[in-house]
């Protein structure tokens, strides 16, 4: 699904050289390459706070954490999603409110957000699916009416901007009270292993997460709140300088894949291109079609045949994931979803895709959805 070692090996000799100074620097946690890649994101994003961490799940419960939600109390998302905003909701006591998702950009419903909405919801984690921004226009101001946070879920959208009705710009990650990334090697910024950061505009809660991901510790050894160990290491910071440097550009191939997938699958009745929503860019973390009267596991079969991968994001939804069930929720619940569950498809979307790959993956999917 993506090329980790073609684009690895155009920047091959900055990594290597970034990663050999931080081992001989022996600044492994906290270094000064972490608050130089805190300082560059703050920039790219324009945005107060960036606070890295390990991974973009922590970064989900970290910001939770923060808001000081107490057990019982409501938190909002859809039911087609990752499970890692799903499982922090649930870890931290807190009760997951899922919605149904919009059947053409997949993210989150606006009016399914609002009807949700009980004197118990805390926050709602709108997760901007595939690459581009929710509709959170509506969403921020359901949400300033109904006084709830929004933590946005931005792990497979950074980079991607949302354009408001009165013509202002805004990244992912920093229209909500906080964002949440995660810097996994699959991500549109990723790194070699794991990584991920917490975005705010909020000074008040931006000391408060560096205390929670620093074990609740503002002066060395003294403990005012219950926190977590969750650090971005040096190593990670100084690949994700480097490929910071490349995320728009990176963003642009992969436009150019889907510019590419989008006109081969135009003319087809089977294959729904995914919609490019009219307010917000798409960086295309994924490829998703949806198909229609066709057996999509025989066409990934087919696929795979050929050496091409193709997988489903995501086959079963949060509702009805076993961990998950939940007396309140019955197959039948979120019609969107439960569509999208059974009929979408991705095809794989990277920064290294040619012409001539691109041009065998989708004469091999055709030649499946026309025989
Ligand atoms: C990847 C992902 C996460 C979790 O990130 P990790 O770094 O793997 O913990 C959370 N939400 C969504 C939507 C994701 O795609």
């Amino acid at each position: 699904m993506v090329d980790l070692q073609g684009q690895y090996d155009k920047i091959s000799k900055e990594v290597d050289q970034a990663v050999l100074d931080v081992i001989r620097s022996t600044q492994f946690i906290n270094g000064p390459e972490v608050k130089s890649f805190q300082k560059e994101m703050e920039d790219y994003l324009e945005v107060r706070h960036v606070i890295p961490c390990a991974n973009g799940t922590d970064a989900l419960q970290v910001a939770m954490m923060a808001l000081d939600l107490k057990p019982g109390d409501e938190v909002i998302t859809t039911s087609f999603t990752f499970v890692a905003t799903v499982e922090v909701i649930a870890l931290l006591g807190l009760t997951p409110v899922l919605v149904d998702v919009d059947p053409l950009t997949f993210n989150i419903d606006p009016r399914a957000f609002r009807k949700a909405i009980t004197p118990k919801t805390k926050a709602v984690v709108p997760v901007h699916l595939f690459g581009q921004c929710a509709d959170m226009e509506p969403i921020l101001e359901i949400a300033r009416e109904a006084g709830i946070y929004i933590i946005e879920d931005t792990a497979q959208a950074l980079g991607a901007t949302y354009k408001f009705s009165d013509g202002t710009r805004k990244k992912a990650g920093t229209m909500g009270h906080i964002g949440c990334t995660s810097f996994f090697p699959s991500k549109n910024l990723g790194c070699y292993g794991d990584g991920g950061a917490i975005f705010t505009d909020d000074d008040d809660l931006a000391r408060r997460m560096r205390v929670i991901v620093n074990h609740g510790m503002e002066v060395r050894y003294y403990h005012d709140s219950i926190g977590v160990n969750s650090r971005l290491d040096s190593i990670q910071a100084a690949i994700l300088r480097i490929k910071l440097r490349h995320l728009d550009q990176y963003a642009e191939a992969r436009q150019a894949a889907a510019d590419y997938y989008d006109y081969a699958f135009s003319n087809n009745t089977r294959l729904l291109t995914p919609k490019r929503a009219g307010n917000s860019t798409h960086v295309f973390h994924q490829y998703t079609l949806v198909t229609r009267d066709i057996d999509r596991f025989g066409l990934q079969e087919h696929l795979h045949a050929k050496d091409i991968p193709a997988m489903v994001y995501y086959p079963v939804p949060m509702h009805m994931q076993k961990a998950y069930i939940d007396p309140r929720y019955h197959e039948g619940d979120f019609p969107v979803t439960e569509a999208l569950s059974k009929s979408v498809i991705s095809l794989p979307m990277h920064t290294e895709l040619n012409d001539e790959q691109l041009k065998y993956i989708t004469q091999s999917v055709l030649e499946y959805v026309n025989r």
